[in-house]
């Protein structure tokens, strides 16, 4: 189909996060935000140490492996067709306000057949779904 999705992180450990979380600061601090600011835009966009799903081992980050697509063309691949082989995008604009993260379109997570489809189905997002269920 002329897409060419390809995983850009997998697993993390803890430590990985941490990492991650600490060149995310010290990137905004070499852009000139003070300490305190560099700090809470870092942690806005990189999960804490210990509360990441990457560190499950359920999720990747997805991105265009080809330059003959842009990322945003295998977004927009992904967000319709993922759940077929039991993928969902995990942090959707739409549900930012239930899952309290902004959105990620490259964040994918592995829910399993089944599940996807009744979460794309529904447009339901992972708290939704396990709500329902229980
Ligand atoms: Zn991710």
């Amino acid at each position: 189909q002329g897409i060419y999705p390809t995983i850009t992180s997998s697993f993390r450990t803890a430590e990985d996060q941490q990492d991650i979380l600490e060149s995310k600061y010290e990137h905004y601090q070499k852009i000139g935000y003070s300490d305190k600011k560099a700090k809470a835009y870092a942690e806005e966009w990189v999960a804490m140490p210990g509360t990441s799903e990457h560190e499950l081992g359920l999720c990747v980050d997805i991105a265009s492996g080809d330059s003959r697509v842009t990322n945003q063309e295998v977004w927009d691949w992904l967000a319709k067709n993922s759940y077929k082989y039991g993928f969902i995008e995990r942090y959707t604009a739409e549900k930012q306000d239930i899952t309290g993260i902004i959105p990620e379109e490259w964040h994918y997570r592995y829910v399993g057949k089944k599940a996807a489809e009744e979460m794309h189905e529904n447009d339901l997002c992972l708290e939704e779904y396990l709500q329902k269920a229980s």
